[in-house]
C-alpha cells in the first residue's frame, strides 16, 4: 500500500467514477464497453446465454442476453464475474516444461507440442499404443469435443478416451436408457414453470442452479417436493421436505413405484404391465 493510501490521501476516486450506459444507466466506468460479444456461460452446463463487454480487446463486463430461451436476461453470481476469471492472474496462458532441477519454465508452442509429440511416440514404442489415456472435461464445447477425439483416436491412435461427462453421468445414462430408452433427460426447462408438481432428489437447484431456480419460481401454482437429508436452501423454499436417511432414497422411489402399480388397475391394457420393474420395486412396499 502506497504512503498517499496510508494517509489516506488517496481515495482511488479514480476507480469509483460511474457512466450512464443507455441499456442499464448508471455502470461503473471500468465496466463500459465498446462492443459486446455473445456467447454462452461456460461455467456451468444450464447453458445461459452471455453478453462479454469488450474495451480496447479486454473483458471489462457481462450481461445476461434478455431474449435468451434459457435465462431471459439473468446471470447467477459465477456468471456475472466471468469477465474476471479471462485476466485472473495465475491462468495458463503459455507452455511450462519440467526442467532437469525440477523447476518450470516457458517455452515456445512449437517446443512445447514438440516435447509432447516426442514423449508420447517413446511412450508408445516401449509400451503400445494404447500405453496412452486421455481424459477430457465437460467444459469443452461439442465441437472441440469432437476435434479432441479425432486427435486422440486418429492421431494418437488410442481408443482409451473419456470424459467426465461420461464419468459422472454414467448412472444417470444407464438410468435414462433403462426408463426411457435413449441417453437424455426428458424434461425441459420450460417444465419447471408449468409443472403441477417437482420432485427434486438431493438437488439444491436455489444454490446450484439458481437460473433454474428461478424459473420454478416463475410456476404461480407449483407444488415443491424436496427428497434431502439436508435443510438446503431448496429444501427451505419446499412445500413438502423429505428428510429421509442419506443412502435411503432408491428405497423411497421403489416405495413410490410400487404405489402407483400396485394392484394394476383392470383398465390397463398391457398384457404384462410394468414387468421388469415390478420385481425391483416390490421389496419396498411401504405397506
Ligand atoms: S447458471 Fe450461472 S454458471 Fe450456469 S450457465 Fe448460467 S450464469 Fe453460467
Amino acid at each position: 500500500m502506497s504512503v498517499k493510501r496510508l494517509l489516506g490521501l488517496d481515495t482511488r476516486a479514480d476507480r469509483y467514477t460511474y457512466e450512464v450506459d443507455p441499456a442499464v444507466g448508471y455502470v461503473s466506468s471500468q465496466k463500459v464497453a465498446d462492443q459486446w460479444v455473445a456467447t454462452t456461460c461456460g461455467y456451468c452446463s444450464v447453458g445461459c446465454g452471455i453478453s462479454i463487454g469488450v474495451r480496447n480487446g479486454r473483458a471489462v463486463s457481462v450481461r445476461g442476453i434478455p431474449d435468451h430461451p434459457v435465462n431471459r436476461g439473468l446471470l447467477c453470481p459465477k456468471g456475472l464475474s466471468e469477465h474476471h476469471t479471462i485476466h485472473a492472474t495465475g491462468r495458463a496462458r503459455y507452455p511450462l516444461l519440467r526442467q532437469s532441477n525440477g523447476s518450470m519454465a516457458r517455452v515456445s508452442w512449437d517446443d512445447a507440442l514438440a516435447t509432447m509429440a516426442t514423449r508420447c511416440r517413446d511412450i508408445q514404442d516401449r509400451y503400445g499404443r494404447e500405453s496412452i489415456g486421455v481424459i477430457s472435461t465437460g467444459q469443452l464445447v461439442t465441437e472441440e469435443f469432437y476435434a479432441l477425439g479425432k486427435l486422440v483416436q486418429l492421431g494418437i491412435g488410442t481408443r482409451h478416451y473419456d470424459g467426465n461427462t461420461t464419468l459422472c453421468m454414467s448412472t444417470a445414462v444407464a438410468g435414462y436408457k433403462r426408463s426411457f430408452g435413449s441417453d437424455g433427460p426428458p424434461g425441459a426447462y420450460a417444465d419447471l414453470e408449468v409443472a403441477d408438481v417437482i420432485l427434486l432428489i438431493g438437488a439444491n437447484i436455489a444454490e446450484n442452479h439458481p437460473i433454474l431456480c428461478w424459473r420454478l419460481q416463475q410456476n404461480p401454482n407449483r407444488t415443491v417436493i424436496v427428497v434431502d437429508p439436508r435443510v438446503t436452501k431448496t429444501a427451505m423454499m419446499a412445500d413438502v421436505h423429505l428428510p429421509i436417511r442419506p443412502r435411503s432414497d432408491l428405497a423411497l422411489i421403489n416405495g413410490l413405484i410400487h404405489v402407483a402399480i400396485e394392484p394394476p388397475p383392470a383398465s390397463r391394457r398391457c398384457a404384462t404391465p410394468f414387468a421388469t420393474t415390478r420385481p425391483s420395486a416390490s421389496p419396498s412396499s411401504p405397506a
